[in-house]
C-alpha cells in the first residue's frame, strides 16, 4: 500500500481494540428493517402488500430458472426450484401472518423475525446440508423484503462470509446486539457517542469501534482496507507499511498491560487503608454472565432487561423471562445480580410497545413510564424476577423514576406480585432488595425521600449527565458539551451519596463513568459504596482501587467539589490517576511517528 494514500480519519473512541481489515459498507438509507406499529383497520393492506411481494419475488424466481437453464442447463439451476420451496413454505409464511395479526406490527419486520428465526436453528445444525438451508433461506429472505422495502443491505450484516470492519451511517443497539462476534472484527458509524447503547454494548462484545466520524460511510468503499483503532477513535485508510508495524508494536504493549491487569483479577477491590468496594459488571446479554465471572467481579450491578424484549417477535412471556434471570443467578452463585426492569424507549425501541415516533423520545414513552402504564407487561416481568430470586441473590431496581409516586407504583406492583406468588405456593425471596436509580434531576433532588423507600440506590450516570446537562447522549455534535467532571455533575453525586447514606441507603453507580479509571478515585472519594462496570474493564478498575487510599480519595473529592470547570477536575483528576497507575493509563496512539 502507498504511504501516499493512507488517510487518517478522527471520531469519537467507543470501544477499545486495534483490528485492520476489509470494510463492509451499510447502505446508509436503509439500515434496518423498520418496525412499526400498523393500526388494525390497516392490517389487511399489510398483508395484501406481503401477498404482492411474494408473487413478485416468484416471478423474479421463475425468471432467474429460466434464464439459468437456458444458459447452463437444468442441473445448475435447479437451485432456484429449492429458493421456490422455500418461498413457499408453508409455515413461514403462515407464522408470518400470524405475527401481523396478533402483534399489529409491518410485515417486513414479521417477515424478518420469522425467516431468521427459521435460518437460525438451520444453523446451528450438525448436518451440513440442512446448514446450508439457512443460506438458501436468506437469499429468498432478501428477494421478499427487496420487494418490500427496496434495497435492505444490512441484511448482509447477519451473514458475512469474511471477517470484516463494518462501516456505516448508525447502527441500532438492536443491530449490535446481532452482530457476529466472529465475523465483525470492528465498526465505525457517522453518528453516536462514547455513551450511546450501541457504544456501551461494543464494549460489552469487546468489539472495537469508531463513532461520530460524521461522514465515513460515504467516504469508505466495500472491500477497502482499513485499521480502526477504537483506543483513540481513529480510522486509517490503506494504513501503510509502517504504520502497521508500530501498531504492532502499540497491540504488544496493550498485552502486556492485559497480562498485568490479570494478576489482580481474582484480588478483593478494596484500598489500600482496607475500603472495600463493591466492584460489579453490567451486563447486556444473559450469556454473558460467564464473562463476568472470568473478570472477577462481584456480582451485577445492572442487568439491562430491555434486550431479552429487543430483536423479538413477540414478549417473552413470564416463564421465558424467569428462565433467563434464572440462568444469570446460576451462572453467578453467591453474587448479587441486580435487574433492572424494563428500560425500553429513547435508542432503545421496540415495536411491541412503541407506535410511531415520538419527537423527543428520550423524554417520551421510556422506562418506568412503560411499565407503569402497561400493567400486564410490568407484573409479567416482576413475577418472572420474583420467581428467578428464589434461586439465588437477586436484586430488583426500577429506572428512569422522576418521583416519589412513580416509585411507590412500582413497589406496589412488586408487593401485589409477591402477593399472587404467595397464594399461588409459589416460592420467591420475600426480602429481595429493592433499588432505584438516580438517573434524572428530578430523582436527585428528592434522593432523600427515595432512598427512605428502598435498599439502594444506582445512580445512571449515562441518563443524570445527559438529562442535567440537557446533551442528547447519543448525539455526535454535540459530545464535546457531554462532560462527566462537570461541576453541576459532581455535586449532583456528592449530594445523592451523602442523602442517601444520612437515610442508611448504600450508593452505587452503574453508568459508563463507574468504568473510567480516571473517575474512580472522584467517585469513591464522593462516598460511592459500589460501582457496577462493563466487564471488560473490571480488572483495569480493580488494579486501580487496589492502589488508592480512601483518605487520598476523600481529600481529592473535597477539592474537586470547589472547583469551578469541567476542564480543571477533569485535568486533577487525571493526574492524580497518573501518578498514581502511569503503567496502566489507556495508551495514546496519537503521536505514532506516521500518522
Ligand atoms: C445510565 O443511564 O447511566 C444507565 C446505566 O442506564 P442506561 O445506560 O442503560 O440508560
Ligand atoms: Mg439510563
Amino acid at each position: 500500500m502507498s504511504q501516499e494514500s493512507q488517510l487518517k480519519r478522527q471520531g469519537i473512541a467507543a470501544s477499545g481494540g486495534v483490528c485492520r481489515g476489509r470494510v463492509h459498507l451499510l447502505d446508509k438509507k436503509h439500515l434496518h428493517v423498520p418496525q412499526h406499529r400498523v393500526s388494525k383497520d390497516q392490517l389487511e393492506a399489510e398483508l395484501s402488500r406481503f401477498e404482492s411481494a411474494i408473487v413478485q419475488t416468484r416471478k423474479e424466481l421463475k425468471a432467474m430458472h429460466q434464464s439459468l437453464k437456458e444458459k447452463v442447463g437444468s442441473q445448475h439451476a435447479d437451485i432456484f426450484e429449492a429458493h421456490l420451496m422455500v418461498l413457499e413454505d408453508a409455515a413461514l409464511l403462515q407464522e408470518t401472518h400470524q405475527m401481523v395479526r396478533d402483534n399489529g406490527c409491518n410485515v417486513e419486520h414479521a417477515y424478518w423475525s420469522i425467516s431468521e428465526k427459521y435460518a437460525r436453528a438451520f444453523e446451528a445444525m450438525e448436518d451440513d446440508y440442512l446448514r446450508e438451508r439457512a443460506v438458501d433461506l436468506r437469499d429468498v429472505s432478501q428477494r421478499v423484503l427487496t420487494q418490500l422495502m427496496g434495497q435492505q443491505d444490512d441484511m448482509r450484516l447477519y451473514q458475512l462470509k469474511v471477517p470484516s470492519i463494518v462501516v456505516g451511517h448508525d447502527l441500532t443497539p438492536s443491530m449490535t446486539a446481532m452482530l457476529d462476534r466472529n465475523m465483525v472484527l470492528g465498526f465505525a458509524t457517522d453518528v453516536g457517542s462514547q455513551t450511546s447503547h450501541t457504544a456501551i454494548l461494543a464494549r460489552a462484545l469487546q468489539i472495537p469501534a469508531v463513532v461520530g466520524l460524521h461522514n465515513i460511510s460515504q467516504q469508505l468503499r466495500e472491500d477497502d482496507f482499513v485499521l480502526l483503532d477504537g483506543y483513540n477513535g481513529m480510522v486509517v485508510q490503506n494504513p501503510s507499511d509502517q504504520i502497521l508495524f508500530e501498531y504492532g508494536q502499540f497491540i504488544r504493549m496493550h498485552e502486556d498491560q492485559e497480562a498485568r491487569l490479570a494478576k489482580v483479577r481474582d484480588l478483593p477491590a478494596i484500598t489500600l487503608d482496607d475500603h472495600p468496594v463493591a466492584l460489579e459488571a453490567n451486563l447486556d446479554q444473559p450469556e454473558d454472565a460467564a464473562a463476568i465471572l472470568k473478570q472477577g467481579a462481584d456480582g451485577v450491578g445492572l442487568f439491562r432487561s430491555e434486550y431479552l424484549f429487543l430483536n423479538q417477535t413477540q414478549w417473552p412471556d413470564e416463564a421465558t423471562q424467569a428462565q433467563a434471570y434464572q440462568s444469570v443467578v446460576e451462572t453467578l452463585p453467591r453474587r448479587p445480580v441486580t435487574i433492572r426492569t424494563l428500560d425500553l424507549g429513547a435508542d432503545k425501541l421496540s415495536h411491541l410497545v412503541h407506535s410511531g415516533e415520538e419527537s423527543n423520545p428520550a423524554l417520551g414513552f421510556r422506562a418506568i413510564r412503560i411499565s407503569l402504564a402497561r400493567e400486564d407487561i410490568f407484573q409479567t416481568q416482576l413475577r418472572a424476577i420474583l420467581r428467578a430470586s428464589h434461586h439465588g441473590q437477586l436484586r430488583v431496581m426500577f429506572p428512569m423514576v422522576t418521583s416519589l409516586e412513580e416509585l411507590e407504583g412500582s413497589l406496589r406492583h412488586l408487593e401485589a406480585c409477591k402477593a399472587q406468588l404467595q397464594a399461588e405456593g409459589t416460592p420467591y425471596d420475600d426480602d429481595i432488595q429493592v433499588g432505584v436509580m438516580i438517573e434524572t434531576p428530578a430523582a436527585a433532588m428528592i434522593v432523600d425521600e427515595l432512598a427512605e423507600k428502598v435498599d439502594f440506590v444506582s445512580i445512571g450516570t449515562n441518563d443524570l449527565i445527559q438529562y442535567a446537562m440537557a446533551v442528547d447522549r447519543t448525539n455526535d455534535l454535540i459530545a464535546g458539551l457531554y462532560q462527566p467532571t462537570h461541576p453541576a455533575i459532581i455535586r449532583l453525586i456528592s449530594q445523592v451519596t451523602q442523602r442517601a447514606h444520612a437515610a442508611g441507603t448504600q450508593v452505587g453507580v452503574c453508568g459508563e463513568m463507574a468504568g473510567e479509571p480516571v473517575m474512580v478515585p472522584l467517585l469513591i472519594g464522593l462516598g460511592v459504596d459500589e460501582l457496577s462496570v462493563a466487564p471488560p474493564l473490571v480488572p483495569r478498575v480493580k488494579y486501580l482501587i487496589r492502589r488508592l487510599k480512601l483518605e487520598e480519595a476523600r481529600d481529592f473529592a473535597a477539592k474537586a467539589l470547589k472547583m469551578s470547570t469541567s476542564a480543571e477536575i477533569l485535568q486533577a483528576t487525571q493526574g492524580l490517576v497518573r501518578r498514581l497507575v502511569p503503567e496502566i493509563m489507556p495508551m495514546n496512539t496519537h503521536d505514532l511517528s506516521t500518522l
